[in-house]
């Protein structure tokens, strides 16, 4: 390069803009001459800034949804685009959670888009070293099968005496995730099935 060449101003794709282009770049150009001396809005926005977008504009559609994680059920916005989800948001309009997610439900979404995310029943059969796959149904049918017999292997009809009728072979311990609804069905059912040890391990 020579010494005092000038050198032309290019933007992407080589082109060589006109002057009042070039000043117009240029953000201190923009803070004197236009509506925001203090440069901290307009004047100091790249294009780059201006191009973005929140990944919510995209979306085709909107489905609401309850956060998998806590039993607080914070509400939630799925946004999705091409049947594909692409943002997972607060639902403003829930008056528990009024738009807001912790910071775990922020990050729903990537519980469910994780690549990792295990999406068959997984079995690994006694003394076997490997997980195999289960269709549902079959996997329902094992787990109906162990239920009986553990109830009926487990059953007490009396205790020192007295009459009990029930089975000792069945536990529940809930997740934080269950709620309210989901609790009370499966005290339900644990009690019709003669089970006593019940409980949740709640977060609140
Ligand atoms: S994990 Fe967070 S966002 Fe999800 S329900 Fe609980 S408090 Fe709400």
């Amino acid at each position: 390069m020579q010494e005092n060449s000038v050198v032309p101003y290019r933007v992407a794709g080589g082109r060589v803009p006109g002057v009042k282009t070039w000043l117009d770049s240029w953000p201190v150009y923009r803070q004197l001459t236009g509506s925001d001396p203090l440069g901290r809005g307009k004047a100091a926005r790249s294009k780059a800034t201006e191009a973005t977008v929140s990944r919510t504009a995209t979306a085709d559609k909107v489905v609401k949804s309850v956060c998998p994680y806590c039993a607080v059920g914070c509400a939630q916005n799925v946004y999705v685009k091409d049947e594909k989800i692409v943002q997972i948001e607060g639902d403003p309009n829930s008056p528990i959670n009024r738009g807001r997610l912790c910071p775990k439900g922020s990050a729903s979404k990537q519980l469910v888009t994780s690549p990792t995310r295990v999406t068959t029943v997984k079995y690994r059969r006694p003394f076997a070293t490997d997980w195999e796959d289960l269709d549902l149904d079959t996997a329902m049918e094992m787990i109906a099968d162990r239920v009986l017999e553990s109830r009926r292997k487990g059953w007490q009809e009396e205790d020192g005496g007295k009459r009990v009728n029930r089975t000792m072979g069945i536990a529940s311990l809930g997740g934080a995730t269950l709620d309210n609804e989901e609790n009370y069905l499966m005290k339900k059912l644990y009690s019709a099935l003669g089970a006593i040890q019940i409980e949740n391990q709640a977060r609140i």
